[in-house]
């Protein structure tokens, strides 16, 4: 069985190296920093790596200041959490065995061992399924990290990857020690006044395409310099978009640093926006998808608003 094989190639290894994704949210660090306490309480050594910045309300989450953007010099065997290809690690090379922990459905399978399940509302349940049959309780620790990449990649249970299966999940987790109070407040009741800020600049930015299906806005280099906001804090102003009752397709056109467009779509349940994405390059999920294509906002809006003109859940002609 692949996830007991997977075990047997850790129980082997004497130096881990855990890998997070690029821009990385709660799953990709929280599923890396659960394995991180539950194999150091096996004893262990292991790092975890991210090449990025790190999300402002993830500073609660127990290891995250050992997260390092230094590849070790000594490790045999790397394990990655919830990257959909090999790029999004934000490695150049690999440099031993690599197991693949991931749901997305996009998954390239780049992994020596792949543990892929597109089905799984967050890569932290694969992780928990990758622990309990091999007869692992989570420590206290690794039941926090799991518990917050749970709720923020299911929307605290509110997508339709959401089944009974998420719910004996989360409660487990409590039987682990978690507190969901703690966890919500921390994700949810300390933002920061530059946020706000932000999502007012982008909301006033709203405009709405095909009778009201698809809902963008924009988000430039100077909003972030005049809010002093970080690029992640626009996720929220999205999903208040999708939120309107007329919209299926939520747009988030990002000016990157480098002058790229990055761009984030999120869908009810019509559309599946990862389908899109993947035309651009891109990837994601049914639901919440993303790419990043040319310096050319509108032409990128307009290559974009013409395929979902024939998305069903958007076409028009009626
Ligand atoms: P976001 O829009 O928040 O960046 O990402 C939403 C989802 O789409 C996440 O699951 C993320 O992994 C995926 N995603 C976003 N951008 C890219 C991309 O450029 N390539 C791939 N493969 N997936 C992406
Ligand atoms: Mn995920």
């Amino acid at each position: 069985m692949i996830y007991q094989e997977a075990f047997k190639k850790i129980q082997e290894a004497r130096s881990i190296l855990l890998l997070t994704h690029v821009n990385p949210d709660a799953d990709t660090l929280g599923s890396a920093l659960a394995l991180y306490h539950q194999l150091r309480s096996m004893g262990k050594r292991c790092k975890v790596f991210n090449a990025t910045q790190l999300p402002y309300n993830l500073d609660f989450l127990p290891g995250i200041e050992k997260v390092s953007k230094q590849i070790p010099k000594k490790y045999d065997l790397m394990i990655s959490f919830d990257a959909g290809d090999f790029q999004r690690l934000g490695i150049e090379e690999r440099g031993a065995f690599l197991i693949n922990i991931d749901h997305h459905r996009s998954n390239t399978a780049y992994g020596d061992i792949n543990l892929i399940e597109p089905d799984f509302a967050a890569t932290a349940q694969v992780v928990y399924k990758l622990l309990r049959l091999n007869s692992l309780i989570p420590t206290k620790e690794a039941a926090l990290c799991l518990y917050t990449a749970l709720v923020d990649d299911c929307g605290f249970f509110k997508y339709e990857s959401v089944d009974e299966e998420v719910f004996e999940m989360a409660g487990a987790l409590c039987r682990c020690g978690v507190e969901p109070h703690y966890v919500a407040k921390q994700l949810t009741m300390r933002e920061p006044l530059a946020k706000l800020r932000l999502i007012q600049r982008l909301l006033e930015t709203l405009e709405l395409y095909h009778k009201g299906r698809v809902g963008v806005i924009r988000l430039t280099q100077d909003m972030l310099k005049a809010t002093g906001a970080a690029k992640e804090m626009a996720d929220d102003a999205l999903s208040m978009v999708r939120s309107l009752a007329t919209v299926e397709v939520a747009v988030l056109l990002r000016e990157e640093e480098d002058g790229r467009i990055k761009v984030s779509l999120r869908s009810k349940d019509l559309v599946d926006v990862s389908r899109i994405a993947l035309t651009f390059g891109g990837g994601g999920h049914k639901n919440a998808a993303g790419f990043t294509d040319g310096e050319d906002m509108d032409g990128v809006l307009r290559e974009l608003l013409e395929k979902l003109a024939k998305e069903k859940g958007i076409e028009t002609k009626e």
